[in-house]
């Protein structure tokens, strides 16, 4: 938008009236490209395609979600759920100081977070500001002409503290304090054009969430709170403790929640460029794994190819598998759930086959020993000739070479899907449907035997839910998949997501578009 609440209030008739032809054509110009964006802002939304890709979920939501407000509800390490704030501080620039609000007792029955008419108390901390930073107008909203901040008055204000981070040269984190001063200027044509905070565009998707420099946590702090929530896996109760114990400063729990949230809104674009990178992959590995949101069963979904990790939360359809893989056209590593078992180019994980026919081969049962130490058998063979033909191609290729042992594996196989046991059923069912996927290694030996890479990433985010028992809304499990994306991926191409998570919370707060993701090897 060129022109800020502000100056439309001051732009009249007489004022139209006043201007040159080529002022007017301006300021023209001006108005219609902010009618025109505000008339695409009004039409926006998930059911019309005027939106970009990326906000829509690539699942179907079911009805009746919780109320959004619920996700103010943080859970503590222990599992013991703790009220946040409702309204954080920083959201309206109106303000010199920001006003905080602390947690109030909620009795269990009512609904968690701050209750209407409760009351709210100021932030009490007092900062000494390192430094002051000025905010001029460049140009006259009105007329378009430059301006060069003489005589401009400053209007409005805030504080900000952000991160003076350490490096192998010179470890330290401190922590520096901003003033940031906002100057209203005149110009000649009498029009008062005032320097305002900027803000960013947020995803349908995380509806509720605002973009703004308007922060009292600049975007290394927040890059910092990100880390310790997600990456070291401290609550936000803790997060609080951290910050106030060593680092003296005072934050409320809803103001880390808040800090959070803002993250994920912007780095949300990043979704796009990593399910491009993912579709434009040649091998992908997929797992799930529960993840509850508000007493919902939902699953933490993963997909990652050599440089790409990214997560959804949703239902345990195939909507998901099918609407993210839409194009691939690789090979996909996956357990043996039936939301895989559409897709064409397929593998299966050995280690779970393995397991599973080790524990029958320990079975107390007659059968079941027999079929699982004849399961084991052949696929330990099979896994040496898999290993050697990856050292140098054999004389004949592995199924040809391993076809009596394979025949007699599948005679075995429906043999024993009639099976009174229980487990030895179904492993003989298990192999005899996804026979392709299981042996499809053996005439591409280069493949994985394992489901490794998916099992590995979703590990930590497991621990995670261990401690936050989950999420509470749909906006709350977006933010995880979102910022669990951005931070495996540039682990996983050896940066630290830290300072990419930084610039993406500049840029965005201030209205640019987020910049992509750093590449391996950069
Ligand atoms: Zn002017």
């Amino acid at each position: 938008m060129h022109l800020s609440p502000h100056s439309l209030q001051q732009i009249d008739d007489a004022y139209i009236e006043s201007l040159d032809p080529e002022a007017l054509r301006g300021l023209s110009l001006r108005l219609l490209a902010d009618l025109k964006e505000a008339w695409d802002r009004l039409n926006q939304g998930p059911e019309n395609s005027s939106r970009p890709p990326s906000s829509r979920v690539p699942w179907d939501r079911k009805c009746g979600r919780p109320d959004p407000e619920a996700d103010a509800m943080v859970a503590d390490g222990e599992g013991e759920a703790k009220p946040a704030e409702a309204k954080p501080a920083e959201a309206k620039p109106v303000e010199v100081k920001p006003v905080e609000v602390k947690p109030v007792e909620v009795k269990p029955a009512r609904k968690p977070g701050q209750q209407p008419g409760a009351p709210g108390r100021g932030r009490t901390q007092v900062f000494h500001a390192h430094e002051e930073q000025a905010h001029y107008p460049t140009a006259c909203g009105g007329c378009g002409h430059a301006l060069t901040g003489a005589g401009a008055v400053a209007y409005t204000g805030f504080q900000a503290v952000d991160l003076r981070w350490g490096d192998p040269r010179q470890p330290g984190l401190t922590l520096w304090v901003v003033d940031h001063r906002y100057y209203e200027a005149a110009c000649g044509c009498g029009h008062r054009t005032r320097a305002v905070p900027g803000q960013g565009e947020v995803d349908p998707l995380l509806a509720g969430i605002d973009l703004s420099e308007w922060r009292l946590v600049g975007p290394g702090l927040a890059a910092l709170i990100v880390a310790l929530a997600l990456r070291f896996r401290l609550s936000r109760a803790r997060i609080r403790e951290f910050l106030a114990d060593w680092l003296g400063l005072e934050l409320s729990v809803g103001v880390i929640h808040q800090t959070i949230h803002e993250a994920s809104a912007a780095v949300a674009p990043a979704e796009q460029e990593l399910v491009q990178a993912i579709l434009a992959s040649d091998r992908l590995h997929a797992d799930e794994t529960a993840w509850p949101e508000q007493g919902q069963p939902l699953w933490l979904w993963v997909f990652c190819s050599v440089t790409v990790t990214l997560y959804y939360v949703a239902g345990r359809g195939r909507e998901l598998v099918e609407n993210v893989l839409d194009g691939f056209t690789g090979w996909l590593m996956s357990d043996g759930w039936i939301a895989y078992r559409h897709y064409p180019c397929r593998l299966r994980c050995w280690a779970h086959l393995i397991r599973k026919a080790r524990g029958l081969a320990q079975s107390c049962d007659r059968e079941a020993r027999f079929f699982g130490q004849q399961v084991l058998k052949t696929l330990e063979a099979l896994m040496a000739a898999v290993y050697a033909a990856r050292e140098g191609p054999p004389a004949v290729d592995v199924p040809t070479q391993h076809a009596p042992a394979l025949a007699e594996l599948r005679a075995a196989c429906e043999h024993y899907q009639r099976s009174d046991h229980g487990k030895t059923h179904a492993l003989a069912v298990e192999l005899l449907n996804d026979w392709a996927a299981i042996f499809a290694v053996l005439s591409h030996p280069e493949l994985p035997l394992t489901n490794n890479d998916a099992e590995r990433a979703l590990r930590h985010w497991v621990i995670l839910r261990k401690l936050s028992l989950g999420t509470r809304t749909p906006v709350g499990s977006r933010v995880v998949a979102l910022l669990a994306s951005v931070i495996d991926t540039c682990r996983q191409r050896g940066h630290a997501p830290w300072r990419y998570l930084e610039r993406a919370i500049a840029d965005r707060r201030a209205g640019r578009s987020l910049t992509a993701l750093p590449q391996p090897g950069e």
